[in-house]
């Protein structure tokens, strides 16, 4: 495949993504030309998202940071003048220690969450850095914490049925994900299974591109997710579709969670979710009388009050109505748990535990955090476009005596406020290790181009801190192959991993690529059994496990707003690209009610925050409900302020995960 200039070599894409692409990356001369997919990841066959189709233009473009920079201006400004990495990282030392020696470790909080999710970006030398600092430790929260909670409370971590499987399923639920515009690669295979006749349900207060072609789509309004699966789990119980001979088998607590679910009668349901109890029915007997039956339990559920029992109550249904055994059936939600690979122990675990800090606490923490955080490293986030309560955390950022230092590939919102911008290089530029989340692969890349500008990789920049603050130990690895080698020798199979990893370039865990729920996959808990009603989750729960708390809105705010992602980021990253304004999207009814018109400029406003934008009307929003994607700049609003403004840092009812479809606003002209 080589020319006198050309090359094209391959890769994998890290980014925050459930389906793991690999990639085929054209380079000449050194500057990479073309990213495509290839066929090594089965499941990529040949295509990738635009948004990664694109990466030239976050690789070579105008924000992207190619030089160390410190501060000359007011904190936010984005006052910079560039500075050699001797004297940043000099900078940088110097501030972490004496924060440390005044104030104490956990005076330092660094603070990294999806950027990337190789093992090597994230949780190696910069958590063996942070820990030996004493530094606080941050719970990643913002998403996924509710339903990893939930999923290792029922089923110990169970991995669910491969993407690929969904096309032996003759009914697909696909159950707050929207696959168009993120894990793109199941939308074929779902259309696959429905030209061969599969019926599909779609679940989502959205009528999305799904929803659409869906032969039923129920429209929950937002974190009411909870009461439509325990009506489900009810009928199944009192029609007689449960199957009791299974879960006498296989789970326990399905006495309990019969009892919690009885009281939710699809007329109560209609009431609080706004589904009609015909389609609610509907459901119910379609799921009990199709086999195989998969869900796909996306993260839409899990961002409310009710979350982490919402999923748990989804996930329970195909245990329930006894779904498991057969090519096509079961649940998938995270496929992480089949790989046993942790980068977190290659930080060594032996320092003593330090303060946790909450993600979602973040804003409160910069402003009235004891002890006081005074040095807040950034770095694979995006904090201002994606935490909660947006204002309080730029007025965090403001503050004179906090030291900032953000590592980053581009010019973020944050990075305005840093006192030191340090340049990151991307997944072309360094080398990674990517396990999939959607798909079961794991791959390998190298770097295929040299660092664009003078930007070094997440590794080189914490080994190095490591070392100018005496916190390095002999013998650690500390090269990506150092890491990488550490990585694998946690499997009993390093070495066989190692071996696919070098050809073909791709490795898949002991179950293979296609495991079958209950045949290949069984639970990870105690007892081998699924907790129906896991007495661990039960304590933890805000009210109890399956406890529906009341919709937070008021007369002052009644519309939910919700935040999903889009096809343009991932979550905050690809921002800087997408120059235009966004819209506030509503109803035609509740857009009549207040008088506003398409094109409107309007204010959707909380106790919290305002966000001033365009209106767009929409029909695919069910009255009551507000559409803002998620991880908008401040340059795609008319006041800077985005959708996390109106976002509340109250947390979900297990694991203190993040509540954004909580927000609750009203819409009025500007
Ligand atoms: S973001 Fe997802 S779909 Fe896009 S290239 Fe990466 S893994 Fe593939």
């Amino acid at each position: 495949m080589r020319s006198t200039d050309t090359e094209i070599l391959p890769s994998a894409c890290p980014l925050d993504c459930p389906d793991t692409c690999s990639l085929e990356i054209t380079v000449t001369d050194g500057k990479v030309q073309k990213l495509e997919g290839s066929r090594l990841n089965p499941l990529t066959e040949g295509f990738i998202c635009s948004k990664v189709r694109r990466f030239g233009r976050h690789l070579y473009g105008d924000e992207r940071l190619r030089y160390p920079l410190v501060r000359t201006g007011t904190k936010g400004r984005g006052e910079f003048e560039r500075i050699d990495w001797d004297s940043a990282l000099e900078l940088i030392a110097k501030n972490l220690r004496t924060t440390r020696e005044q104030h104490g470790g956990e005076a330092i909080l660094p603070l990294c969450y999806g950027g990337s999710n190789g093992y090597l970006t994230q949780d190696t030398l910069d958590a063996r850095l942070f820990r030996r600092l004493g530094a606080s430790r941050l719970e990643r929260t913002v998403c996924a914490a509710a339903t990893s909670r939930a999923l290792a409370g029922l089923y110990g971590k169970m991995p669910g049925v491969a993407f690929d499987d969904y096309r032996y399923a003759r009914l697909i639920v696909v159950w707050g994900a929207n696959p168009s515009v993120a894990g793109i690669h199941l939308v074929p295979i779902i259309q696959q299974a429905q030209q061969a006749g599969a019926k599909l349900v779609v679940v989502d207060p959205r009528r999305t591109p799904l929803a659409k072609k869906a032969d039923l789509h129920l429209a929950p309004r937002p974190g009411t997710d909870l009461p439509v699966a325990l009506s489900l789990i009810r009928w199944l119980f009192e029609s007689g579709a449960a199957d009791l001979e299974f879960m006498a088998q296989h789970a326990t607590g399905s006495e309990e969670l019969r009892t919690r679910a009885s009281t939710w009668t699809f007329e109560r349901v209609a009431e609080v979710s706004g589904v009609p109890v015909e389609d609610l029915e509907t459901f119910g007997r379609l799921y009990a009388a199709t086999t195989p039956a998969v869900i796909r339990c996306g993260w839409g559920p899990e961002r409310n009050r009710n979350g982490g029992s919402a999923i748990a109550a989804i996930l329970a249904l195909p245990a329930v109505a006894g779904k498991f055994g057969q090519r096509g059936g079961g649940y998938t939600l995270s496929n992480s748990g089949a790989w046993h690979l942790n980068s977190a122990a290659l930080a060594n675990e032996d320092e003593p535990a330090t303060r946790a800090v909450n993600m979602n606490h973040v804003g409160e923490m910069l402003l009235h955090g004891e002890p006081p955080i005074h040095h807040l490293f950034v770095y694979n986030a995006n904090p201002l476009a994606t935490l909660p309560e947006q204002e309080k955390v730029r007025v965090g950022l403001e503050r004179k005596d906090l030291f900032t230092v953000v590592f980053e590939q581009v010019m973020t919102d944050t990075a305005r406020y840093a006192d030191v911008v340090l340049p990151a290089t991307t997944f072309l530029e360094h080398h990674e290790l990517r396990r999939g989340y959607g798909t079961y692969a794991l791959l390998e890349g190298q770097p295929v181009i040299a660092p664009v500008g003078e930007s070094r990789p997440n590794y080189q920049v914490f080994g190095e801190l490591c070392h100018r603050l005496d916190l390095g130990r002999e013998g650690e690895p500390e090269s990506p192959q150092e890491l990488v080698a550490s990585l694998l020798a946690q499997s009993d199979r390093g070495d066989e991993l190692r071996t696919a990893l070098d050809d073909p370039g791709i490795a898949f865990p002991e179950t293979g690529q296609n495991p079958v729920q209950f045949v290949d996959l069984f639970p990870g808990t105690s007892d081998g059994k699924i907790h129906l009603l896991s007495e661990a989750l039960d304590r933890e729960a805000t009210h109890g496990l399956y406890t529906y708390q009341d919709d937070p809105g008021n007369q002052q705010a009644p519309l939910a707003l919700i935040s999903p992602s889009t096809s343009r980021t991932i979550s905050s990253t690809f921002g800087q690209l997408v120059r235009r304004q966004v819209a506030v999207e509503m109803n035609p009814n509740d857009a009549q009610a207040r008088g506003l018109n398409n094109g409107d400029s309007v204010r959707v406003f909380n106790a919290s925050g305002e966000v001033q934008c365009k209106l767009q009307i929409s029909r695919d929003l069910q009255p009551g409900v507000a559409m803002m994607p998620k991880g908008l700049w401040s340059h795609n609003t008319l006041n800077g302020a985005t959708p996390n403004a109106l976002a509340p840092d109250t947390l979900t009812d297990l694991a203190g995960g993040a509540c954004f479809n909580d927000a609750r606003v009203e819409i009025a002209a500007l």
